[in-house]
């Protein structure tokens, strides 16, 4: 049987998500299907969003965009991972790196062997054995080399970019690929009668947009698969209590930094990002504990320099639509749900979840069987990542009843058996394949105070194992290493010469 292709694809909502995916689908398949964009100047975009994680280097490479041409564009700045301040101890810090912990130098895993000094008395700090972290404190940067035997190849990085400008900088992409623009407020989604599935959408001029297949881009509203659709939302409050960020920029007033920092606050915790023309900052913050007032009073009294503007308010829940796709329709960014920005991971899922539209891509029998396998595995996604974030909440030794409340919550099974199997014997687990892997994991436990009081055993079956001289060499490596790389700023100033703005 000759199944007939989808002909025509209409994307609600233009910020992020939208031209993301429009790009990437212009990219794929080109005018084989005609794309439309329909966004609302009147309704705008949520408008934050400038940290980001390692693949969206990848989704950039895919579309064939240079990495010059796009930081020029965006403003960018290289992220090497992100500092946290103040979220085991209150006056603690760690680095989450993009890479791994040094290089394991024997069967026993790296980790055990600095658990063991760890519990023998030596005060070495586990981020000492983290490349990112040697260059992130120097504030320098440039791009892991091709080696791997070279302790310059065991980092990696992301961006901090202005999301407005990539949104503008993807839809120019987008429409010289011949993705269709249409500006205008959606007023009413049909659906048909006999399917069920959506059949066009009604602008407030009165334009009628038909699709063989809609993604819904809509952000927070999600107005067709939340709302035509009727697809209900898994609420994860219990879990990630913060409801509502206040948001305002400052002007740089020294290096720009390559690393995110997320300080914890008395009931929330604060972002700075800092990109080439200003520094994103932001409280998130739970309003059961404290007033929409107080919070952006926090937020100013600690900025760097004067606001760029007025503080912004969002709010938000935290948790996922139950099927992301139903019908002839998928929602892609906040439409399908939403992860507070504690590791910057919602336009990674959006980039997942464009690259798993493509793998599931439907034709006009809409058969469920797509829908089914892409639900399965965005619920899974988001789900894995959930819990990656609720350790931070967890692992806490703060005072505050925010924090308090946090350490005390019953958490999610799976995360309750990781955090068992690690604090009784250093051990790693996990039972899928996940976005944030063991680097990830054990700078969080170690970071915010969860040491296990048992190493691997196996690691003192091995007396020839110089495991200590091995870490001091490492360390000494990477400070060495981390000194032959240029600072931040001037790789920035390197590479805004090599690109184009425009
Ligand atoms: C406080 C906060 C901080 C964040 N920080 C980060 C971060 O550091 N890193 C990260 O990866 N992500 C971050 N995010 C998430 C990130 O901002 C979003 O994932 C991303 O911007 C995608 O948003 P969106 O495109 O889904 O929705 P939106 O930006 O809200 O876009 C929705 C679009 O739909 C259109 N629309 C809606 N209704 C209609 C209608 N009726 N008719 C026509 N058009 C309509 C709007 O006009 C708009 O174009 C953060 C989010 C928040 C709330």
């Amino acid at each position: 049987m000759i199944r007939e292709m989808i002909r025509t694809i209409v994307i609600v909502g233009g910020g992020s998500a939208g031209w993301m995916t429009a790009a990437a689908l212009a990219n794929a398949v080109g005018r084989s299907i005609a794309i439309t964009v329909i966004e609302s100047d009147e309704i705008g975009t949520v408008g934050v969003g400038e940290a980001t994680i390692p693949p969206i280097r990848s989704f950039n490479a895919e579309l064939g965009v240079s990495e010059a041409d796009f930081i020029a564009a965006t403003k960018g700045s290289f992220k090497l991972g992100i500092q946290f301040v103040g979220w085991g101890e209150a006056d603690g810090r760690y680095f989450h790196p993009f890479g791994v912990h040094g290089a394991d130098f024997d069967r026993v895993p790296l980790h055990h062997y600095w658990l063991r000094q760890r519990l023998a008395g030596d005060p070495t700090p586990f981020d000492d054995y983290s490349m990112c972290w040697a260059l992130a404190r120097e504030n320098r940067f440039g791009p892991p080399v091709d080696n791997p035997r070279d302790v310059r190849s065991t980092h990696a990085y992301a961006y901090h970019f202005d999301a407005g400008l990539y949104a503008r900088f993807l839809r120019d992409y987008a429409e010289q690929r011949g993705v269709r623009r249409l500006e205008g407020r959606i007023v009413e989604a049909n659906r048909d009668g006999a399917t069920g599935h959506i059949a066009d959408v009604r602008l407030a001029d009165g334009q009628c947009v038909e699709g063989d297949f809609f993604v819904d881009c809509s952000g927070f509203r999600s107005l067709l698969v939340g709302g035509t659709l009727e697809v209900g939302f898994e609420d994860w409050s219990h879990w990630l209590p913060c409801n509502r960020a206040v948001a305002v920029p400052c002007a740089n007033t020294g290096p720009i930094t390559p690393y995110t920092r997320s300080t914890a606050r008395a009931s929330g915790w604060q972002w700075r990002i800092p990109l080439q023309h200003r520094q994103g900052n932001g409280h998130v913050y739970c309003a059961d504990h404290i007033s929409d007032d107080e919070a952006a009073a926090v937020l100013c009294a600690s900025l760097e320099s004067p606001p760029l503007a007025e503080p912004r308010l969002l709010r938000f829940t935290a948790g996922r639509r139950h099927r992301a796709w139903a019908h002839n329709c998928v929602a892609i960014g906040l439409s399908g749900g939403f992860l507070e920005p504690l590791e910057s991971t919602s336009l990674h899922l959006i980039q997942t979840g464009i690259e798993r539209l493509l793998r599931l891509l439907p034709d006009r029998s809409h058969d469920p069987l797509n829908a089914e396998e892409y639900n399965r595995a965005t619920a899974a996604e988001f789900d894995r990542i959930r819990d990656f974030i609720i350790l931070h909440y967890y692992a806490n030794r703060r005072p505050e009843p925010f924090w308090q409340a946090c350490a005390n919550m019953p958490i999610p099974d799976e995360l309750a058996y990781k955090i068992k199997h690690f604090l009784g014997a250093g051990r790693l687990v996990s039972p899928h394949d996940e976005l944030f892997r063991n680097p990830s994991w054990l700078a969080v436990y170690f970071g915010q105070g969860m040491t296990p009081d048992r190493y691997d055993r196996m690691a003192d079956l091995r007396p020839e194992v110089d495991a200590a001289g091995q870490l001091l060499r490492l360390r000494t490596l990477m400070r060495d290493a981390a000194a032959t790389f240029p600072t931040h700023d001037d790789y920035l100033a390197k590479i805004g010469r090599a690109g184009r703005t425009g």
